[in-house]
């Protein structure tokens, strides 16, 4: 976890890693409380605080009300919006998972026919269609062999 932080005393502004008690503003080296400091951003990565902290840098530039809270809120829900997207979780019914499914059912399955790892997947809430499909991919993608009606993974 990463905070874009303000300094109230010359208005630097500079990325913070986790929750340290104190920081030091780096332009003028007054020390202040972490929790004294105005979160301007959190972000999960350095590289989400680093575009969090640019974009605070340009609307001041501009010459916005930087200090304006709305807008940092707003802010916020964008850097919550971006941290929705990273693949960290993973969520039942998504790609991911379903291919599991049919993974671990051709590696359970004695003899692992199509039938058998499509019912396995139906009771798993994998759908018959979306099973064959990523039955036929791993084939394809050379993660899966079908020998005389028998898939084994590779
Ligand atoms: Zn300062």
């Amino acid at each position: 976890m990463y905070s874009v932080v303000g300094c109230p005393d010359c208005e630097s502004v500079w990325i913070v890693e986790s929750e340290p008690a104190t920081t030091t503003c780096p332009r003028c080296g007054t020390r202040h409380r972490f929790d004294g400091l105005r979160k301007l951003a959190r972000a999960d990565d350095k590289l989400a605080a680093r575009e969090a902290r640019s974009m605070i840098m340009a609307d001041r530039m501009a010459g916005e009300e930087g200090a304006d809270p709305d807008s940092f809120a707003e802010m916020d829900r964008d850097i919550e919006n971006r941290r929705s997207r990273p693949p960290s979780a993973t969520p039942t019914g998504s790609p991911t998972s379903r291919e599991s499914v049919v993974r671990s059912a051709i590696r359970t399955l004695e003899p692992a026919t199509e039938p058998g790892i499509v019912s396995f997947a139906i009771d798993h809430e994998v759908p018959e269609e979306a099973a064959r499909d990523i039955l036929e991919r791993l084939v394809r993608a050379g993660d899966v062999t079908e020998s005389e009606g028998q898939y084994r993974l590779l």
